[in-house]
């Protein structure tokens, strides 16, 4: 009983814990680690109560013990955490699609924690125009005559409606009523804008003698839909935008295009065909053209708009386009993002989207062999395999680029193995594929590697 309530009173007080050094430079809050000291502090009393343990740990040893309980509870509890995506789907629309480029974020991070010019003309000292930046990049890169950034690529399409046609109707064909990423009708978003649809054609062929017989006094505008994560074969036929737009401007109804992913470098060279290009759109006579920012472009959540001036002007001055515009941070990543696309080797290196898509396969045979040594330095059991990576983000369905993977062994279940890369500090997203946990190297930055090595080799050896 002596020695006992000796052990007892070797606990440390929480006031002289909470003064330890490593708890003092941690980066969790003092009032998040409060509990933890006392909570550690609560079992070292129960263990010397039931006989679990009969010494004290030193004050160290126990203060490691709190930091490391804390930071894991922080992280748990954090709704938005950074995670290593090894599913080999480039823009993976539930981890956060495309990741920026290092100068792109930089730049969001320095305008986002001080003052900025987002409406401030530094030259004449007065009130300037918003994401000014953003339609010199545009014009030059796709030759549009306006442009304008929203909050995604639905709100775009809400906006040039409700904007050009919300007092008559718009023509679109049956094998364009698509619904896209979660929740994204476009019967629905035409009702909301006030339009009326008018389908023509059926679900595999629409011919421009469809549109033609559509056209009536109440037609406000003519509208084509990227299918983008939908894919009609066999007997198919429709229209061209090229076609659209001659028929368009023979009757003086403006034609508008959802482009979906927005490819502003021509992505066929990657291997992705039937990405509609911007710039090819608005040479083929698109009065409008939209497409969202964080998909094959490589930035950040916007939709933007490019196209005739006395549209988008128009737009700016409608009520929508206050609660759809987008923020510093937006602009800022954007505009840094664009600026590398006028060297499209630069763009490749910077931007993660571009990079992963353009890979080479001898590239992409070095990282896997770079990562597989890596692993197996660290005592891990794992194999190289060939697989499949996709660009994902609605864009090109069905299309599977050649990539390399990890493929996971040891002794546990290939399920508990997706759990416990999952439950790292740093999760480890990976992909279930004939019954054995894969990671693709495409999707994981080199930047990563040691962590990844160190955590596979944990739970693989
Ligand atoms: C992805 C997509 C949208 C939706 O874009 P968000 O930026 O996610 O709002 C709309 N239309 C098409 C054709 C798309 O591919």
């Amino acid at each position: 009983m002596h020695i006992e309530n000796n052990l007892y009173k070797r606990i440390p007080q929480v006031d002289k814990l909470m003064q330890h050094e490593l708890i003092s430079n941690c980066e969790v809050y003092r009032h998040e680690i409060v509990e933890t000291v006392r909570d550690v502090l609560a079992d070292l009393r129960e263990g010397l109560r039931i006989g679990k343990i009969d010494k004290i740990p030193c004050d160290d040893d126990i203060a490691k013990k709190v930091v490391d309980l804390a930071g894991k509870r922080t992280r748990e509890q954090k709704g938005i955490r950074r995670v290593i995506n090894g599913t080999g789907v480039i823009l993976h629309s539930n981890l956060g699609r495309a990741s920026l480029s290092k100068a792109a974020a930089k730049e969001a991070v320095e305008i986002a924690s001080s003052y900025c010019t987002l409406e401030y003309d530094i030259e004449k000292g007065k009130r300037g125009n918003r994401a000014g930046g953003i339609e010199k990049y545009l014009q030059n890169l796709t030759g549009c005559e306006s442009s304008l950034i929203v909050n995604n690529n639905a709100a775009a399409v809400l906006l040039i409606l409700s904007s050009m046609a919300s007092d008559g109707n718009v023509i679109v064909s049956r094998g364009e009523l698509v619904e896209i990423g979660g929740g994204f009708r476009v019967p629905d978003i035409i009702s909301q804008c006030g339009c009326k649809l008018r389908e023509v054609g059926t679900t595999n062929k629409t011919r421009i003698a469809d549109y033609e017989a559509a056209i009536d006094k109440d037609t406000r505008a003519i509208l084509k839909v990227h299918t983008s994560n939908f894919k009609v074969v066999g007997f198919t036929e429709s229209v061209s935008i090229k076609e659209l737009t001659t028929l368009g401007k023979l009757h003086n109804i403006p034609v508008i295009e959802d482009i979906g992913s927005g490819a502003l470098v021509d992505v066929q060279k990657y291997g992705l065909h039937d990405e509609p290009l911007a710039k090819e759109s608005l040479k083929n006579g698109a009065d409008i053209v939209s497409f969202s920012g964080d998909k094959l472009l490589g930035g950040l959540q916007c939709g933007i708009i490019l196209g005739q001036k006395k549209y988008v002007e128009a737009m700016k001055k409608h009520p929508l386009y206050r609660a759809f515009r987008v923020d510093k941070m937006t602009i800022a990543v954007m505009e840094a993002t664009l600026r590398v696309y006028a060297d499209l080797s630069l763009a490749e290196r910077d931007i993660p989207v571009l990079s992963m898509l353009s890979m080479t396969d001898e590239a992409l045979r070095l990282r896997v062999e770079k990562l597989c040594e890596e692993i197996q330095k660290n005592g891990g059991d794992v194999e190289v395999i060939k697989t499949k990576s996709v660009a994902g983000g609605g864009a090109v369905p069905g299309l599977e680029l050649d990539s390399y993977a990890i493929a996971l062994k040891g002794a546990l279940s290939v399920e508990k193995l997706e759990k416990k890369l999952r439950e790292q500090p740093v999760p480890i997203i990976g992909r279930i594929e004939s019954d054995r946990l894969v990671l693709d190297v495409r999707t994981i930055f080199e930047d990563d590697f040691d962590y990844v090595a160190k955590a596979v080799a944990d739970v693989s050896g």
